[in-house]
């Protein structure tokens, strides 16, 4: 199996009652083990590299699942690309992505302040919100 957080994940899956499938399984396992948002591409051509058989349409399929029980995000960077990544409340975090080479960093921050701010500036009770970072990495930099 791809991650050995197996039996957590199934029993997180269990526990929403739905259907384990082997197919949600090593979508949902993939993912963990990349720990970046990933395109459908990627996560199609990560699983073949590890001789697993599925294909595009059933990984779309199984996203889509993911994503209707809350376990799984879409990210949208603005490239017209979507990509998805494990959704814990617990690990909540932005990104800071390379315009050049692609490059994806996860970050966390307070933004405790940032949030209060829009708050009370507005009266809106926030419920979530989505901050991401673009530039150039340090690699990048240097050519
Ligand atoms: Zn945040
Ligand atoms: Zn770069």
């Amino acid at each position: 199996m791809i991650c050995n957080n197996y039996r957590m994940i199934a029993e997180r899956i269990r526990k929403m009652g739905k259907r384990l499938t082997k197919q949600r399984m090593l979508v949902y396992s993939l993912l963990m083990s990349l720990s970046k948002p990933a395109t459908v591409h990627q996560i199609h051509s990560s699983l073949i590299k590890r001789k697993e058989k599925i294909d595009l349409v059933s990984i779309y399929r199984n996203l889509d699942f993911l994503e209707k029980a809350e376990m799984v995000c879409q990210c949208d960077f603005g490239d017209g690309t979507k990509r998805y990544e494990i959704l814990d409340v617990k690990n909540h975090h932005h990104h800071i992505i390379c315009r050049n080479c692609g490059r994806i960093e996860n970050i966390s921050m307070d933004e405790k302040k940032l949030v209060k701010k829009v708050s009370d500036k507005t009266g809106f009770l926030i419920e979530r919100h989505i901050l991401e970072f673009f530039g150039l990495c340090p690699k990048c930099l240097k050519i």
